[in-house]
């Protein structure tokens, strides 16, 4: 795996940041990027963009990737995909998720590739005729994961139907992709099976008079560890954020940088006696005479109130947070050294870089018994992102 020495995050510029901030570095999301083309190519890359860019900024990240050489964004939502059309995103999109609900007409009058598992199919065709506009299909074959995409038994009727409005002109169905169920657990046989039933799928689809532009059943983890599922696109989310995907791989492993920092400055420091009960449920006691930090973000920041004795590095060493999580803050016991007064304004890291040795999203993910993706998305809309690094 290519693993350039990893630059310090692009200059942090400490003093014009906000109180409580998420720092994302466009410079790793293209770094990463670029790691994901190498690896994946000649398959092309869709970077993942829904949920706000897993939280790190759809509009800020899907224009950094693009800029690096992915050729798609994939989001879930219309919804999603109509923002990056607002904002001015002119490459091809992917949406997949939908109800009743949706607006299909909107999307194919922004030019939205729509996935189709089925019952969206009339739907779909019926927004092509009230936008005069042929609709541009991924037919979705569930082949295993048991979530959305139609089951084999309804995958040739569902081909047969689609054919049928392509033919009239209402649609044209490009691609035709599934979804992987164990993918980050390499040694799993499962993978197999859907890629056996994958390729299946895609011979169906174009003995039927599909001309497919983009075959597509990859994420981040098959990227790394199933080659033979690279097919023409890989649909890359977390290690576009330069997370792994992998519970006994590092960022680092795969060449990957992480692009949030989540920081803030301290709100306190004071000196407590021995035996001093921290948080709710003084679920935590000092044990001599020290020093607690108070750094403010809490659940309600989207720190998990599940995590016990996530880490914090101050003053550039790690600590534990000290009890509960609270709704807007935690407490950090520094020990018995630290001297309240120089502490004024000192900054706490939450999660970041893990370069020398700083608390990365794994080690929250560890303490909440969670994984990377969920500590990164859930980090909430209080929380200002900031940006840096080209582009920014
Ligand atoms: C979220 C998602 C992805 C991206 O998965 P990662 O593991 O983050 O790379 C790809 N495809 C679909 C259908 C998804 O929902």
């Amino acid at each position: 795996m290519t693993s350039e020495p990893t630059p310090a995050p692009s200059s942090l510029p400490t003093a014009r940041l906000p109180e409580r901030a998420a720092v994302v570095d466009l410079d790793a999301i293209r770094h990463n990027v670029g790691v994901l083309r190498q690896v994946a190519d000649p398959a092309r890359v869709m970077a993942v963009v829904k949920a706000d860019a897993y939280g790190h900024g759809a509009v800020q990240v899907a224009r950094a990737a693009l800029a690096a050489g992915a050729a798609w964004l994939g989001v879930a939502h219309i919804s999603e995909a109509l923002a990056l059309r607002a904002a001015g995103i002119e490459a091809p999109i992917l949406a997949w998720l939908h109800t009743p609900d949706s607006n299909f007409s909107a999307a194919v009058a922004a030019g939205i590739d729509l996935g189709c598992s089925g019952w969206e199919l009339d739907r779909i065709v019926a927004a092509a005729r009230e936008q005069q506009r042929p609709a541009r299909v991924h037919l979705k074959i569930d082949t295993g994961l048991g979530r959305n995409g139609a089951t084999a038994e309804r995958w040739d009727s569902l081909v047969g139907e689609a054919v049928e409005y392509q033919d009239e002109g209402l649609l044209r169905v490009v691609g035709v992709f599934s979804h992987l169920a164990v993918a980050d657990e390499p040694h799993r046989p499962e993978t197999d099976t859907q890629l056996d039933a994958f390729r299946e799928a895609v011979a169906v689809a174009e003995d039927a008079g599909c001309d497919l532009e983009v075959r597509h059943i990859a994420n981040s983890p098959a990227v790394f560890s199933r080659p033979d599922a690279h097919f023409d696109l890989v649909r890359v989310g977390i290690s576009v954020y330069g997370l792994s995907p992998f519970p006994d791989q590092s960022s680092a492993d795969l060449g990957l940088r992480p692009a949030m920092t989540l920081r803030a400055t301290l709100s306190q420091a004071k000196r407590v006696r021995a035996d001093q009960g921290v948080s709710y449920g003084l679920l935590y006691r000092t044990r001599d005479a020290a020093t607690l930090a108070l750094v403010p973000l809490g659940y309600a920041d989207g720190v998990p109130r599940t995590s016990s004795g996530g880490p914090v590095q101050i003053a550039g060493e790690t600590h534990r947070v000290a009890g509960r999580v609270a709704m807007d803050q935690v407490v950090v016991d520094l020990g018995p050294d630290p001297e309240p007064a120089a502490l004024a304004g000192a900054e706490a890291v939450l999660f970041g870089t893990g370069d020398n040795g700083g608390p990365t999203a794994d080690d929250w993910a560890r303490a909440a018994g969670t994984i990377n993706y969920e500590i990164v998305t859930r980090i909430s809309p209080r929380v200002p992102r900031v940006y840096v690094g080209e582009g920014a």
